[in-house]
């Protein structure tokens, strides 16, 4: 069996890593010249929209997926007719657009937070007035990481919004005072089979994930979560993992965003999950059974961002992992897990790799 990835990124190294033990070869197409999934498999060293490189990926692997949600979607809609792709195109241009994504989450009864479409400057004192101050501009397409957002506190903000993101399609959302931020990992395969793993608590700092930590020990939420999460499986007849951020508000969850990939939030499921969460996307995409997402213990992650300090490879019952990645500001370079046979002992080693990564 051969997978063809869209994207060699530290999402497909990841993925690369899980193939090998299931005896699944991976192709990938990317365009950078030593991207990190380089070590697992062939590169295509190709824009993803190229053509030619695209048909030959199909031609020559079994099923088709991607890594990151910014795939053009003309260049997988070429390739359909040849080969299968999972996660399906409709979750990843849903996903790619974030009026869509609200639209989708308001058709299904999914909570989410007050917003306004804005096509032009005036729809911002619109937006304004409906969802009050602060809102939160973002760009409806290609963010990620905080990026391509502005938060308007006081109405002499707006113009400064509309200087930073605007001219370009933008949603204003209402600013969410939350508890705190979850995330809901969830896989369904062909045959209509979904496990979802336990919720993860997640701290981002500048619009970057730094911590997660799972599992929550929150039934109630999880209840609810895991109902929103089936919900957006069955109905999108999705193949793969799909990860559902959302906020909590007291006992109310709100949605913010879902991605159509293995994400960030579930690198813990590697050490801390019967079956990663990596393991489960390829299981789902090639047509094998489901595997288990029981925990093994209570697990946390710190992400190593813009460096990679020796301390970090000098701990102690701790899993580096390395992408490889030449060090840049803001840059994703690695992660670190910790598992624990307790919540508190979790935390406190969380704090503590924090503290010395940080
Ligand atoms: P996003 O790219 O939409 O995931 O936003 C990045 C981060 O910004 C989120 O994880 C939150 O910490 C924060 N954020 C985004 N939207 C809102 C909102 N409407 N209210 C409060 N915080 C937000």
């Amino acid at each position: 069996m051969r997978v063809g990835i869209i994207g060699a990124g530290q999402l497909g190294q990841m993925l690369g890593f899980a193939a090998r033990d299931l005896d699944i070869e991976c192709r990938f197409l990317d365009p950078s010249p030593s991207p990190p999934a380089g070590v697992c498999g062939e590169i295509i060293q190709r824009p993803f929209d190229d053509a030619a490189a695209l048909d030959e990926l199909a031609r020559t692997c079994d099923v088709i997926t991607y890594e990151f949600e910014n795939v053009p979607v003309a260049a997988l809609q070429r390739i359909l007719q040849d080969v299968p792709v999972y996660p399906p195109i409709d979750a990843l241009r849903q996903a790619q657009d974030r009026l869509y994504e609200k639209q989708l989450f308001t058709a299904l009864g999914i909570p989410l937070p007050g917003h306004h479409a804005i096509g032009a400057f005036e729809d911002c004192a619109v937006a304004a007035d409906k969802l009050g101050l602060p809102m939160v501009v973002k760009t409806r397409r290609l963010g990620y990481d905080g990026k391509g957002q502005f938060v308007v506190r006081k109405p002499a903000d707006i113009e400064k919004a509309w200087k930073t993101v605007g001219g370009q399609a933008l949603i204003a959302e209402q600013w969410v005072t939350f508890d705190m931020e979850i995330s809901a990992i969830g896989v369904r395969n062909a045959a209509g089979d979904i496990r979802t793993y336990p919720l993860t608590r997640n701290v981002h700092r500048d619009g970057i994930l730094r911590t997660s930590q799972a599992p929550l020990d929150t039934p109630d939420l999880e209840q609810k979560a895991s109902g929103y999460m089936r919900q957006l499986l069955e109905h999108l007849e999705y193949v793969g993992v799909l990860a559902l951020e959302l906020f909590v508000r007291g006992d109310e969850l709100l949605a913010n965003e879902f991605a159509p990939r293995v994400h960030n939030s579930g690198h813990w499921t590697i050490e801390g999950s019967a079956t990663s969460q990596f393991e489960n996307h390829l299981r789902a995409v090639t047509g094998l059974p489901l595997g288990s997402t029981r925990s093994l213990g209570h697990a946390g992650m710190v992400n190593l961002i813009g460096e990679i300090p020796n301390a970090a490879r000098e701990l102690a019952a701790t899993h580096l992992h390395d992408y490889g990645k030449t060090p840049r500001e803001g840059r994703k370079l690695g992660h670190i897990t910790v598992v624990s046979e307790t919540s508190a002992g979790r935390d406190e080693l969380v704090d503590s790799v924090s503290a010395t990564v940080n």
